[in-house]
């Protein structure tokens, strides 16, 4: 018998319309595969197997009265920080425990008018701040191909519920590499859709000039096919863009024979470890194979990004999080006075990975050092953004490693906060320039460690990064391997 939770999310939709199997059937194969692996992996902060059940019922009526479309029925996994009527939504965080969410966010109301199934929710670094997914306050998620390994972070568990096949697919969340690292450091793929693309309403806010919603799943033609369903204009997010969506995916079968891929040197760094950087040189030749024209292109602001991103990521973080005061939101511990339950609630509930943030970012917004910090990091962003500009003037879309390692072990990185963010420097410059991003698996380090390739394009032009990628994958067979037995 064939296991249904080895299943893509187009593989269970046309499995679904085939009538080979119900929703009910791939709900309780997943529920199954989570009994037998998440022990081990920890990627459920929470499940609702009852009401998961009667929703997938409830899509197989509607399918079998001939209503529905073509997504009715496949359920999906969501990152704990999305809000879902009804549901907890802790962000990772103690301070939000108890706290149910009152309204569905937008991206998960598109997904149930499509029919998808919610089949649960996913563990998360506390606010998605973290790479490594080690500042859950609900303990680490672990990576399935090695579990003494870290998944990646922030959306860590997205990632490995889908690659240890607890999870057809996953939303995550993308601020600094939050989709793209997880995916790549548990072989999976990982999209960043553009700023703009994708509604924010319901998503816990961290930095709202870079935060993005998109998919982790086990093919590129998935990650098209879920963006095809979350994105476009939402009155409710004023940063949500009225571009197409019609078409997204549409020129996946193109082929890259033609196009211009670029690859910036300053992508491949001293202290990068060599297999990633073998792999990704491996996969850019695969692509001129495929008849892509690989040509050189510069970013010379790479460097900055990492300190322009922390300045600005955690000043907007001590913004987004004022409202976890023990009042508006956030479980409340008593003082004398307002001033001392603030504070005694946010030293309750934030871990210290969250308040370091907060202070940093309060300090470069104070007055006095705005100028010097803040000030001065958003003139760095726009030439960030002005680096890509040029760049993609010569190239269609560019080719970069997605992390300069693969997964590390458990507590390899805590003691060292800086280490940790200079990991980020491939991913962060995406999320500064608004541009769309896709990770996708190009194979394994000596270690028997997933490597993902960053495929990077122009705002808005999602159609070619998934035309790219997948031309990539179905020439090779990573995506195919699979984490655990
Ligand atoms: N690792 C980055 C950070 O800690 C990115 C996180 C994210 O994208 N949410 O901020």
């Amino acid at each position: 018998m064939t296991d249904h939770s080895r299943l893509t999310f187009e593989g269970a939709a046309d499995l679904l319309a085939s009538g080979g199997a119900t929703s009910a059937d791939l709900v309780r194969a997943l529920f199954n595969r989570i009994d037998a692996v998440d022990k081990t992996v920890c990627a459920y902060t929470w499940l609702d197997r009852e009401q998961a059940v009667r929703d997938a019922e409830a899509a197989d009526t509607l399918r079998a009265s001939g209503g529905g479309g073509r997504y009715t029925g496949v359920p999906i996994a969501v990152k704990d920080v999305l809000n879902v009527k009804d549901q907890p939504c802790t962000c990772g965080s103690r301070i939000l425990e108890g706290y149910t969410a009152p309204y569905d966010a937008t991206v998960i109301r598109r997904l149930k008018d499509a029919g998808v199934v919610i089949c649960g929710r996913v563990n998360m670094d506390e606010f998605a701040m973290g790479s490594s997914n080690e500042n859950s306050a609900f303990g680490p998620v672990r990576n399935p191909w090695q579990p003494d390994h870290v998944p990646g972070g922030s959306s860590g568990g997205s990632a490995a519920a889908v690659a240890a096949d607890e999870a057809i697919a996953a939303l995550g969340s993308d601020t600094g590499g939050s989709i793209r690292q997880p995916a790549s450091f548990c072989g999976c793929v990982g999209l960043k859709p553009s700023y703009g693309r994708v509604s924010r309403y319901g998503l816990t806010a961290y930095a709202s000039s870079l935060d993005q919603i998109g998919p982790i799943t086990k093919t590129v033609r998935d990650a098209a096919a879920l963006l095809g369903l979350i994105a476009g204009h939402d009155s409710a997010d004023s940063t949500s863009v009225q571009a197409e969506t019609a078409g997204i995916g549409d020129d996946l079968g193109k082929g890259i024979k033609g196009m211009k891929l670029g690859l910036p040197r300053e992508y491949f760094i001293d202290g990068m470890d060599p297999d990633v950087e073998a792999r990704v040189r491996d996969a850019v030749e695969v692509c001129r194979g495929l008849g892509a024209e690989i040509v050189d292109v510069s970013l010379p602001r790479t460097k900055y990004a990492v300190g322009t991103y922390y300045i600005i990521a955690t000043a907007e973080a001590s913004a987004n999080l004022a409202r976890f005061d023990g009042v508006r939101y956030g479980a409340r511990v008593e003082g004398d006075d307002p001033i001392s339950m603030y504070g005694a609630t946010r030293a309750a509930g934030f871990g210290s990975e969250v308040k370091r943030r907060i202070i940093l970012g309060t300090y470069v917004l104070s007055s006095g050092y705005y100028d010097a910090y803040y000030l001065r990091a958003q003139k760095v962003r726009t030439l960030i953004r002005e680096d890509f500009d040029h760049a993609f003037q010569s190239c269609d879309a560019i080719l970069t490693p997605v992390a300069p390692t693969a997964a590390y072990r458990l507590g390899e990185n805590t003691d060292d906060p800086l280490k940790m963010y200079l990991g980020d420097i491939f991913t962060v410059t995406a999320n500064l320039a608004g541009i769309c991003g896709l990770s996708v698996p190009c194979g394994f380090t000596s270690a028997h460690l997933p490597v993902g390739l960053q495929i990077l394009g122009p705002a808005f032009r999602e159609n070619t990064i998934l035309r790219v990628g997948h031309t990539y994958e179905q020439a090779t067979d990573w995506h195919t391997r699979r984490a655990m037995p």
